[in-house]
Order: structure tokens, then C-alpha cells, then sequence
């Protein structure tokens, strides 16, 4: 069923990026879907967003924003079990998120002369959580606990509305909002929903940041807005690579390899391993364990799509070229000396080391995000975290003493640059009386 790519006697000069699986759809395509969608909300605001909620999401609505009595009512109704293990999920991302918080940093450039490196949280975000095939409880965790941790002022979230729900997201994702305390919660879906929060619509203020997982409309109409808002990443359809050695057991190969094509027909699961053997094993356990699974369509789809396959290398060596080169969002190491491996990975968006820490873990309660750079983004763009929802600013203090002792280069650069007025802009500073002024 899954693609077979064989890479043994590919030479050192191989660009590997080309010769991984790869979709053939690319976000590219999809922003021409996209930007009627985001040129009607712009010009149109909430009267456009009701139309394509209409036409993609099938729900008739007046309003989008999300009564509070339905927030506390969803919450009230919450399964004890899905709340406890929705709590954990909180409390370790929470642990890891204020564990990155990041302080300021002053630096001393010479006495009287300093410049501080101040963190300061983006004032109003966007959080997108999915729910078109699946309702993603979990998404609601990822994007806002980093955010509550950073200190952001003003939170609004949006989520696909259900037909089964009277036009309301997913009741799980409500009642996470709920015990979140996030009170601005948006039944809009898909690209409409990034533009909502981009130029603002009806109820809904323009944000300064959008993050968020979603599919590739999500994930065009982020690409298509960047500039007009800030966005975290391009977190489409997810994708997860397992480098992996004779060592590994191909039950657990291909229960992960499934568990990420589950999220969508163009999820990508790749195998990359020295061992024909294992490759063979994953595959009649492949055949086995989809057939018994829920979403068995869906699985086959992106199994068997051209964004999926089993690459075969000479060694794990070579399987690092690889795995590098194909900068998955997720990167599981199942190898000998697995730690030591994952040690030398420079592109995935998140790495899961050894047989007991796989994808599915991640997705909920390890502690790390699992909002994650796809489609070879993971070599330019790291995951959601509280460092996303905080901005640099520096703050630069020099007495006169201090400006009197770099002057002359300032001058001298500017000079240089044909922009006389910048070292006058300094000169003026140190003539006639003027120079005497502390
Ligand atoms: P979604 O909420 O992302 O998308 C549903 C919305 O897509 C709908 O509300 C609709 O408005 C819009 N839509 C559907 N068909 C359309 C069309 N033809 N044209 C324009 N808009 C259309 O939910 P989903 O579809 O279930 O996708 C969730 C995605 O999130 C999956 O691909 C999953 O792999 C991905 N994901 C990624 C990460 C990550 O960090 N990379 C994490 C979790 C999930």
C-alpha cells in the first residue's frame, strides 16, 4: 500500500529534499482558493464571513461569537475524565511554558552605555483550533496556555461551527475554553476565520498575532495575511518521519505511522530505515493495525498518497541526511543509541526519542507543543511556544559621556552611507553650549 523509495545508492550529492515524499498540493495553490475569501471579509467584514460559514461549513448563522451561558453550560457537561486528563495536559505545558519564559537581558556596552533586550507580550491574538474532521480539544491547550504564560492581554479564539451543534463549535473544545478562562470564542472556520482575526469583522477586533494548527486553507490564508497580522508558523497538514533501525519494533513503527495520517487525507507518514526487514515488518503491520482502525478511509488515503512512503538507506547515517532534509514536523528516532541520534537532528519541528515517547504523546500531554512547522518549514520556523507571543524590544541608554566615546564612528559610518543629517544628528548634540549640558 505505502510507497517504496530506495535511496542505498543514491550518491553524497543527492538532494535528498527533492527525493523524499512530498504532497503534490502546496500551500501556493491553495491561497488562490483563499484569497476571494480574504479580499471579502476585508471589504465586507461579517456579512462575508456569514456567506462562506454558509457555503464551506453548511451552518446558517446571524452571529458568530459564542454566548458565555454555552462556554459554562459545556464545561458543566464535561466528561470527568476527558477534564482530568485535559487538566494534566494544561499543567505540564504550563510547567514547560514558564520554564521558557524568557527575563530581560541587560547588557553593559561600556559605563553610562547599555542597551536591554525587554520582552513584551503581543497585545491581542488570534487562536485558531480545528474542527473540521476532528474537534481538536487539544488545540485549544497548545495555543492558549503559551499565551496566558507570555502575559497576553486579550485573547479571542475561533473553531469551525457544527451542524450537530446548533451552529456551535465542538461542545469539548468550548468546555476547554471554559476551564481556560478564555471568554471570546468564535464559531468561524477555515480561511474566513483567519481574516476575521486579521482585519477584524463584525464583533471581532483586528489581532496583532494568529496562531494556530488547521488544514491547508488555514495554513494558505496564514501565508496569504502574514504582514497584516503576525502569524507563529505554517501549521498544515501534519506530517511525521521515523528514522528507525533494525532495533525498532515495527508494531510501534506503524502504529505511530497511523496515528498521524488519522488527522487528514493529506497528513504524510514517512518511514526512513537501513533495514529492509523492519521496512517489510511495518508493512504487513501497516496492512493489520489500518484495517482495524476507526478512520480507515482517511488512513488509506494518506497512506497511500504521494506524500507518504518507506525510504530505504544504507545506513543511519545517511538516514540523518535524510530526515534532515525532509525537515519533518514530527521526527521519531527508533534506533540503537537513540538519544545520540536525535542529539545530531537540526530540522523537525519536534523530535520523540526511543520506543516510549511517540507522536501521540506529544499531541496531549508531554509537556511540549504540538502546534509544529510543516511542509519543510521545520527548517526555518520552530513550534508554537511563549516565546511566539512575545516580541523583542530594545531599549538603548546612553549617558552623554557615552555618546561623546562613539561618536566619531557614528559620524565616520554615516559619512560612509552619504547621510550626512544622522552624524549631524550627533554633532548638534556636542556644539557650542549644548556641550556642557549633562
Ligand atoms: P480545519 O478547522 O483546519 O478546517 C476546516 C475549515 O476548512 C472549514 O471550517 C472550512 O471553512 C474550511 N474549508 C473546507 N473546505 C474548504 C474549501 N474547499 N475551500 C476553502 N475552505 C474550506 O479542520 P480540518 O480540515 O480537520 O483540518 C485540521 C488540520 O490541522 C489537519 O490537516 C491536521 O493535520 C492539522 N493539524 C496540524 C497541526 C500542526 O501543528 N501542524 C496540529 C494539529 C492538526
Amino acid at each position: 500500500m505505502i510507497r517504496r523509495i530506495d535511496l542505498r545508492a543514491a550518491e553524497a550529492s543527492t538532494d535528498y529534499r527533492a527525493s523524499v515524499p512530498r504532497a503534490e498540493f502546496d500551500v501556493e495553490a491553495a491561497t488562490h482558493a483563499v484569497r476571494p475569501v480574504i479580499d471579502a471579509v476585508r471589504t465586507r467584514g461579517l456579512e462575508a464571513v456569514l456567506e462562506y460559514t454558509r457555503q464551506f461549513d453548511g451552518v446558517e448563522q446571524t452571529e458568530v461569537q459564542v454566548p458565555s451561558a454555552a462556554l459554562v453550560e459545556a464545561l458543566d457537561a464535561l466528561d470527568p475524565d476527558v477534564r482530568r486528563a485535559l487538566e494534566e495536559s494544561v499543567r505540564r505545558l504550563r510547567a514547560t511554558c514558564e520554564a521558557e519564559l524568557e527575563g530581560e537581558v541587560t547588557t553593559e556596552l561600556a559605563p553610562g552605555a547599555t542597551v536591554v533586550h525587554r520582552k513584551v507580550p503581543v497585545d491581542r491574538v488570534g487562536l485558531y483550533v480545528p474542527g473540521g474532521l476532528a474537534p481538536l480539544v487539544s488545540s485549544v491547550v497548545m495555543n492558549v496556555v503559551p499565551a496566558q504564560v507570555a502575559g497576553v492581554g486579550s485573547i479571542a479564539l475561533a473553531s469551525p461551527p457544527q451542524k450537530h451543534n446548533g451552529g456551535l463549535p465542538e461542545s469539548t473544545i468550548l468546555a476547554a475554553c471554559a476551564l481556560l478562562g478564555v471568554e471570546e470564542v468564535y464559531a468561524v472556520g477555515g480561511a474566513q476565520a483567519i481574516a476575521m482575526f486579521a482585519h477584524g469583522a463584525g464583533p471581532c477586533a483586528r489581532v496583532d498575532l494568529v496562531t494556530g494548527p488547521g488544514n491547508i486553507y488555514v495554513a494558505a490564508a496564514k501565508r496569504e495575511l502574514r504582514g497584516v497580522v503576525g502569524i507563529d508558523s505554517e501549521a498544515g497538514p501534519t506530517e511525521i518521519a521515523i528514522l528507525a533501525d533494525d532495533s525498532a519494533d515495527p508494531a510501534f513503527v506503524a502504529a505511530d505511522l497511523i496515528s498521524q495520517a488519522e488527522h487528514d487525507p493529506m497528513a504524510a507518514s514517512v518511514l526512513v530505515t537501513d533495514s529492509e526487514q523492519l521496512a517489510e515488518a511495518v508493512v504487513v503491520e501497516l496492512e493489520a493495525q489500518v484495517a482495524a482502525t476507526k478512520h480507515v478511509e482517511r488512513i488509506r488515503t494518506a497512506l497511500t498518497g504521494q506524500q507518504s512512503g518507506v525510504v530505504l538507506v544504507r545506513d543511519v547515517e545517511q538516514g540523518l541526511d535524510v530526515v534532515n532534509a525532509y525537515a519533518a514536523e514530527h521526527l521519531e528516532i527508533h534506533t540503537r543509541d537513540a538519544a545520540a541520534v536525535a542529539a545530531r537532528v537540526r530540522n523537525a519541528g519536534a523530535v520523540f526519542v526511543g520506543p516510549w515517547a511517540p507522536v501521540s504523546l506529544g499531541d496531549y500531554c508531554a509537556g511540549s507543543n504540538h502546534v509544529l512547522p510543516t511542509a519543510g518549514c521545520a527548517c526555518h520556523s520552530s513550534g508554537l511556544s511563549v516565546r511566539a507571543f512575545t516580541k523583542s524590544v530594545h531599549v538603548i541608554d546612553y549617558s552623554r559621556g557615552a555618546l561623546a566615546d562613539v561618536a566619531g564612528h557614528v559620524v565616520t559610518l554615516a559619512t560612509a552611507e552619504d547621510l550626512p543629517g544622522h552624524g549631524q544628528a550627533v554633532e548638534v548634540r556636542f556644539a557650542g553650549d549644548r556641550g556642557d549640558v549633562e
